[in-house]
């Protein structure tokens, strides 16, 4: 049987991060075969862990790409039970359908998190992509900053910067559309 596809979007701040650890905490409970991985490029907190804002945390493969994650793991049902992949808004897009898809087929199971938009208001590709092969989608809202309503977008606080420029509570914080800005 195909594994499933379940999928965590948000705006930054929304608990994309506390809900993937969730999951993954239950699996643990279940004493499932679990591969925990986000891409390296995301190194705000710590290189080997996943981090929420609220400190909890998981160990995890730091990848650069999927050749490595395919050198350190073997994508078999025998060895793996479920795959966690956190920021994927980070990972190459066609790269990673074609891995999700194949580790899918495997009878693995995956849960993937991370930002559906950009600070402008823009649908990352990857996740863009991911949300259309998800068997179940989870969308989850922050507050907004500035009046404490639901906050479904990403707001930059300072002018300028790339679009994959990582930040925290010092870049980025939820809005609701009233009190957004795409910049
Ligand atoms: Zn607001």
């Amino acid at each position: 049987m195909r594994g499933s596809l379940e999928t965590i979007v948000g705006a930054m701040f929304a608990g994309k991060t506390s809900e993937l650890l969730k999951r993954i905490l239950w699996a643990n409970h279940q004493n499932k075969k679990i591969v925990v991985i986000k891409p390296s490029l995301d190194n705000r907190y710590s290189e080997s862990k996943i981090i929420t804002h609220n400190d909890l945390s998981h160990e995890c493969f730091s990848m650069q790409n999927w050749d490595d994650v395919k050198k350190k793991y073997s994508f078999k049902k025998d060895n793996i039970d479920m795959v966690f992949v956190d920021e994927i808004q980070f990972l190459d897009t066609l790269d990673t359908l074609k891995n999700i898809e194949l580790i899918l087929n495997e009878g693995i199971d995956v849960v993937c998190a991370g930002l559906d938009q950009d600070s402008r208001g823009k649908p990352w590709e990857t996740s863009s992509m991911i949300l259309g092969l998800s068997d179940k989608i989870l969308k989850i809202y922050g507050f907004c900053n500035v009046c404490g309503m639901e906050a479904t977008k990403t707001y930059r606080k300072q002018e300028g910067g790339g679009r994959t420029q990582v930040g925290a509570a010092n870049i980025y914080e939820p809005r609701c559309l009233k009190h957004w800005s795409p910049r």
